[in-house]
């Protein structure tokens, strides 16, 4: 090992990244970490974080609207898209920073230079020039948005990462999609005054999800005034003579918008990088393949986060590189476990979730108790807001488990983190039944619905 420049390499300064460095280099390792945009990666820099930011900038239109059922008179609210844009811009510099400097405060040695694998121990640094080796390699390049080269005129669109920096804000908007981020971006846009239409290929968005809050958030987001058009495509896209763009839809339908928002998956980072001569195995869309440690079919070349064929979430990335470097350097193998993941979509209503949907439930299990409610948040009765909020827990009926929680309304997000927790420990429904409420909350409904609502027995409703 002393042969070598570095115990460990990293290559991508993401979250999955910047944690194994971390946490490697706080042992005692020699390790270096190189990334070739800002240190923080999607997450930080254009995904999670800004996309939360901008989530809570375009909630503000409704709380100025409910403020009046509780007696309040907010005078003519403006909104100003640069203002947003630059606030955003200086509080990422300011994560980015800290994200840099959490690897060199333990030891790390950070690169800003893209990196190429010369052999399995070697790396070269592109932007200084020279090559170094390391004993262990860790791939975490992540991913970015799916191109469309399929769609004619697809170089007038836009994906997520232009959009955080849109020099204007749009008058109208199309997203194409039904997934995490078409989703939340139609709500963004639609709560900061653009006209938005979001175009979906399936029958009902948010396909990976239980079909009762798919309907429900489809049918609020439309009585916000969001279009949504499913079982559409777009087939072409083309600057009109007014600088606006006219897309063309599979349904003959035609839209003129002023920026055209592709969000239909991401794709790993994985090109040019060396990886092929080296060998590292890459499945059919290009990610690397690793086992449950997270180790390529190269000893000592692994890789974690969006750049593997797994979850494509920041929170696993982090839990992968937990897992790598118990396996790599604490000598206690440790697979990564990626059942039971709790995850939130930040649309308005939110949607937070863990475990099995209904659909999947019934297929898995004879026989389902569906415990549902759906009713007017405490927040809305002054307000006068007519929007639901709607909970679901899907139980085994003959172990009594609790199998799935679903919902959609405010704060649904933070109640699925807690939710993790029980459903993860495998608690049952009796659990639930015998945990004291907190008064007045939403959430207390998850442990006050004692009755079925209904069941499904051989995937049948009954
Ligand atoms: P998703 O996989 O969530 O959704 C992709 C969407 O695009 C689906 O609705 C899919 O349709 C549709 N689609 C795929 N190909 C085409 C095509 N050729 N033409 C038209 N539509 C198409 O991907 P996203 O891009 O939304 O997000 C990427 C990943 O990032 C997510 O999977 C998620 O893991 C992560 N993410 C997580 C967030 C969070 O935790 N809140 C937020 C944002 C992203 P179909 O359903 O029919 O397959």
């Amino acid at each position: 090992m002393a042969g070598y420049d570095y115990d460990l390499f990293v290559i991508g300064g993401g979250s999955g990244g910047v944690r194994a460095a971390r946490v490697a280099a706080s042992v005692g390792k020699r390790v270096a970490i190189a990334e070739e945009y800002r240190f923080g990666g999607t997450c930080v820099i254009r995904g999670c974080v800004p996309k939360k930011l901008y989530v809570y900038a375009s909630q503000f239109p409704e709380h100025f609207a409910d403020a009046a059922g509780y007696g309040w008179t907010v005078p003519g609210a403006s909104f100003d898209w640069p203002t947003l844009v630059a606030n955003k811009d200086k509080e990422i510099a300011r994560l980015e920073a800290i994200y840099k400097k959490n690897v060199e405060g333990v030891g790390g040695e950070t690169f800003h230079s893209r990196a190429v694998l010369v052999d399995p121990h070697c790396v070269y640094l592109v932007a200084e020039d020279r090559t170094v080796s390391a004993d262990q390699i860790l791939i975490a390049t992540g991913g970015r948005p799916a191109p469309h080269p399929a769609l004619a005129g697809h170089e007038h669109c836009i994906f997520s990462n232009e959009a955080f920096d849109l020099k204007e804000l749009p008058k109208a908007i199309m997203i194409e999609g039904g997934g995490y981020i078409a989703v939340e971006f139609a709500n963004i846009f639609h709560g900061l005054g653009v006209e938005t239409t979001l175009v979906y290929r399936g029958k009902e968005i948010l396909s990976r999800f239980d079909m009762d809050l798919r309907r429900s958030l489809h049918e609020t987001m439309e009585k916000k005034g969001i279009t949504i058009l499913t079982h559409s495509i777009s087939e072409w896209v083309g600057k009109n003579p007014q600088g606006r763009l006219d897309v063309l839809l599979s349904s003959g339908k035609t839209l003129t918008v002023d920026q055209v928002m592709l969000a239909i998956g991401r794709i790993p980072n994985t090109e040019n990088m060396g990886l092929e001569g080296v060998g590292v195995e890459l499945g059919k869309t290009g990610a690397i393949v690793v086992d449950e440690f997270s180790r390529t079919n190269i000893d000592n070349i692994w890789a974690i986060g969006d750049v593997t064929h797994r979850v494509q979430l920041t929170p696993v990335a982090i839990h992968e590189a937990m897992c790598f470097i118990e396996t790599a350097f604490k000598g206690n193998p440790t697979a990564v476990d990626h059942d039971t993941i709790a995850t939130a979509v930040f649309s308005q209503p939110e949607i937070g979730t863990v475990g099995l949907s209904e659909d999947e439930a019934a297929k898995r299990f004879p026989e389902i108790e569906i415990y549902r409610a759906s009713f007017r948040p405490m927040r809305h009765t002054l307000s006068g807001r007519d929007e639901k909020m709607l909970m679901k827990l899907i139980v085994d009926a003959a172990s009594r488990k609790v199998l799935g929680a679903h919902i959609l309304g405010p704060d649904a997000g933070e109640m699925a983190q807690l939710l993790g927790i029980p459903l993860k420990a495998g608690l049952t429904k009796h659990d639930f039944d015998r945990t004291m409420a907190v008064h007045p909350t939403a959430a207390e409904e998850l442990v006050t619905m004692y009755k079925p609502t209904y069941r499904v027995k051989n995937g049948e409703r009954v």
